[in-house]
């Protein structure tokens, strides 16, 4: 069955002993450019194998297009005129194209989109990627706007406080230049390369780790997740950079990466917090197939589905 405005992707298996209603994502056709960047293509694959059947009993559903008035919360008027307006490079893969603006302004709406359902059923995300590098007045790193800072905006319409942990490889100093400042938002980054690190200015709100030793991964996902105790709900960037075969560090494996997703996941249910996923990065780097990319990205969303 299909809900939302578009067809022939979407996934539903009624159980009617199931404890909640099947996890909503948010995802369309105009999320994919193809023959661009992994960032632009892989959540075709990830909505397939959803689709499919591989990710449990999840729902896809086509996002609003984020409008230039919700970008301007997150961004200055000139980042967002020109990025409407000018011909320039999205995401540093290409020239404009139209194309390229929608599947922007869609990913960046699903995280919008995945909020309000959280806030209603619990738990939700969005097949997005391309976020945290985006800064209050500029794209960078194949990322034009910041959806993380966008969601954290739409949650605290109704809560007090949002954390936004940030597991991808790369640091999300852009996000940190967004809302470092903001008192209502917790931030948590751990990283394995120091691409886009940021100093944290108030330790009562800021968790920032690069780690050296694979051995310690996991222990400092935990640290990150205690250090946001007091959030009412948790935005989860999900990258798979870390992964050592898809760019990553050596050491972290497929295994270790299935943990921190249900640890994550256990660690908002245990709390009742409303929480939500975005894709993040996971490249052919390491010389993985996009198929081998999008099954990584899978492991997140079986974790929120299960
Ligand atoms: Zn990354």
């Amino acid at each position: 069955m299909t809900r939302g405005g578009f067809d022939g992707v979407a996934g539903c298996r009624h159980n009617i002993l199931m404890p909640q209603p099947p996890l909503t994502v948010y995802y369309s056709p105009a999320y994919v450019v193809e023959g661009k960047s992994e960032t632009v293509t892989k959540s075709k694959l990830v909505a397939e194998m959803i689709e499919a059947g591989n990710a449990g009993e999840v729902w896809l559903e086509a996002p609003k297009l984020a409008t230039r008035q919700e970008l301007e919360s997150i961004h200055t008027s000139e980042h967002v005129r020109s990025t409407f307006e000018d011909k320039g490079s999205f995401l540093e893969v290409g020239p404009w194209s139209q194309p390229l603006l929608d599947s922007i302004l869609a990913s960046t709406g699903g995280m919008r989109d995945a909020v309000k359902e959280a806030l209603k059923n619990g738990r939700s995300g969005s097949l997005s990627s391309g976020l945290h590098h985006a800064r209050k007045n500029s794209g960078n790193g194949f990322c034009q706007f910041n959806g993380l800072a966008l969601a954290a905006l739409e949650a605290l319409k109704k809560v007090k406080t949002v954390g936004i942990l940030d597991l991808d490889a790369h640091a999300g100093g852009g996000t940190f230049d967004i809302l470092g400042d903001h008192k209502q938002v917790y931030l948590a980054d751990v990283t394995v390369n120091s691409f886009d690190s940021w100093e944290p200015s108030d330790p009562a709100r800021h968790f920032y780790v690069e780690v050296d030793n694979p051995k310690g991964y996991l222990g400092h996902v935990e640290d990150a997740l205690h250090s946001l105790e007091r959030v009412d709900f948790l935005i989860y960037n999900a990258g798979m950079d870390t992964y050592e075969k898809a760019g990553g560090m050596k050491g972290i494996t497929k295994e270790m990466i299935r943990k921190r997703e249900k640890l994550v996941v256990h660690w908002a249910r245990a709390r009742k917090i409303p929480h939500i996923f975005a894709l993040a990065g996971g490249y052919k780097w390491g010389g993985l197939t996009l198929e081998q990319v999008a099954e990584l990205h899978l492991e997140t969303v079986k974790a929120f589905a299960a």
